[in-house]
């Protein structure tokens, strides 16, 4: 009998872990270990539980393709559906005898010489791995702003992915920074139970109205009798966020209608000519996340909320002071600012061959082959690796295309007894080259700051086209792009 490790440990248990969980299980492989800081399955969708949280993707193709779910309730699921259909995923696959929560992945060192990662975890001991597989999400670690007093404040503050909902906020002061996909749901839910709230905007984002409406029980059951019709109803949502592309990365004109579309809708909802202009953006239409939303600017209009857009000068201890020296104090302040997204950070110390940290290889920015490998890191995948976010369509499809890449090179580790594979450091090259020159053309570059960029200004988050040309590229694992070391070769 082969005593051959074959071992793989997934990290997180967010779409991308439990997807990956879930295919080498489809596959006959039960040989893996997923491991999970916190003690329940769900990544973004466990994390961001703030008032109004929901999808800004109609759930149809905002779930896994293998797994159509008949009974979500509105065409955007609220977060807690998400949070349930991701919970019944690990149920009914059997995934959940595989994790290990309440256990962090702290550091991976791999060894050249027995062709296997040894994964330090913060409780349990050590796992060695033939594969590593990190799906720790692109949105995960919280971005605090940089803002002078912040620490001082006295009241409470919280970040909009780690809302306390035992703080009560009725009859309170309320302080909201950011004015982002996360502020815009919070904003109006919790504009009618606060007592004053304070939403400080540094840039107005793009609003388009979402076509959002209830799914009732009995569409929900013809959905449930005629599986096609939620299969249709998939392909057109997918079909219809494909052509939004064109405008993203082909041609930026192209979304001047889409434009036209949200400022006609800014007149309609915001009467009052001042307010409408400090809520008019003047960047290209695309280039920071477009929002969408049928009740932000109801609530930004409500005798309670100011939008204040002087400028914040500082937090003091008792709220905000802004740059024409005006002081608001608050109960409580919102931190909707976002996460640390570009920032060329290994999620935890990966050591490659010859010891080499990632965080080094990445000193100039995070950089994959198909967002998948990094050349010096065998034996290594990402999910939602570099430059595979979106602007425009469900990351799910993005997702289960690398599942079903790294499925092939787990294959062929198996297969041909590798004891290692590595990405081709000229083929990573090559890749990278031409993802940034096409980048260069697209919406992202058209000169506003944004997530999608790391600090040198370089993008290290998305994808720069449609989803099908990633699906077609990442299809098949091919193995002229690596350099294969057999198992008995020294
Ligand atoms: P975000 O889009 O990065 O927005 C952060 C907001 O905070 C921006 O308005 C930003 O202003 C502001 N901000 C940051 N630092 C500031 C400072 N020092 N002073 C003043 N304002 C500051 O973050 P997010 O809203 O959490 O969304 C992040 C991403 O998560 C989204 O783009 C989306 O991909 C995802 N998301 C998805 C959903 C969904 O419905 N599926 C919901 C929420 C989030 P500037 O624009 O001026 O930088």
């Amino acid at each position: 009998m082969s005593t051959r490790n074959n071992h793989v440990v997934i990290v997180g248990t967010g779409f991308g872990g439990l997807g990956m969980a879930i295919r080498l299980k489809q596959a006959g492989f039960h040989d893996f270990t997923v491991l999970e800081q916190a003690n329940g399955v769900g990544g973004t969708w466990r994390d961001n539980h703030y008032p109004g949280a929901a999808c800004d993707i109609e759930s149809h193709l905002y779930s896994f393709s293998f797994e159509p779910n008949p009974g979500w309730t509105r065409t955007f699921a609220p977060q807690r559906e998400i949070l349930a259909y991701l919970e019944h995923c690990a149920d009914k696959y059997g995934i959940r005898p595989h994790i290990r929560f309440d256990t962090a992945a702290t550091g991976g060192a791999f060894d050249e010489r027995t062709g296997l990662w040894t994964v330090e975890t913060s409780r349990g001991g050590p796992i060695l791995a033939r594969a590593v597989i990190s799906a720790t999400g692109g949105l995960s670690r919280p971005s605090y702003p940089d803002i002078p007093g912040l620490s001082t404040f006295a009241g409470k503050t919280f970040h909009s992915a780690r809302w306390d909902h035992d703080y009560p906020l009725e009859g309170k002061t309320v302080g909201v920074i950011g004015t982002g996909a996360s502020a815009i749901q919070i904003v109006p839910s919790i504009a009618p139970r606060v007592g004053q709230m304070h939403v400080f905007q540094r840039t107005p984002p793009w609003i388009l109205p979402k076509a959002d409406h209830d799914i009732s029980p009995e569409e929900q059951e013809w959905l449930r009798r005629l599986p096609v019709l939620q299969r249709l109803a998939r392909l057109r949502q997918y079909a219809l966020h494909e052509l939004m592309a064109f405008g993203f990365v082909v041609d930026p004109r192209i979304l001047a209608f889409a434009s036209q579309l949200a400022l006609k809708y800014l007149k309609k909802s915001v009467p009052d000519r001042a307010l409408r202009e400090k809520l008019t953006p003047h960047y290209t239409m695309g280039c920071k996340r477009i929002l969408l939303s049928n009740d932000y600017h109801r609530a930004i209009q409500r005798p309670n909320v100011e939008l204040v857009t002087e400028g914040i000068a500082a937090v003091t201890d008792r709220g905000v002071l802004t740059k024409d020296g005006k002081e608001r104090p608050l109960d409580a302040l919102v931190l909707a600012t976002g996460f640390h997204a570009a920032d060329a950070v290994a999620p935890f110390t990966v050591r490659g061959r010859g010891g080499r940290d990632l965080n080094d290889a990445w000193r100039d920015g995070a950089e994959a082959y198909l967002g998948t490998t990094v050349s010096g890191f065998p034996n290594l995948f990402l999910i939602v690796g570099p430059n595979t976010g979106l602007g425009h369509s469900s990351m799910v499809f993005m997702i289960e295309s690398q599942i079903a890449y790294i499925h092939g090179a787990l294959r062929a580790l198996d297969a041909r007894h590798l004891r290692l594979l590595d990405v081709r450091r000229d083929a990573q090259e090559r890749y990278n080259q031409r993802l940034q020159g096409r980048l260069a053309n697209t919406v992202w570059s058209s000169g506003c700051s944004s997530w999608y960029q790391a600090k040198n200004g370089r993008n290290t988050t998305l994808w720069p086209g449609f989803t099908f040309e990633f699906r077609m590229r990442t299809r098949r694992f091919d193995p002229r792009d690596y350099e294969l070391v057999p198992e008995a070769s020294a």
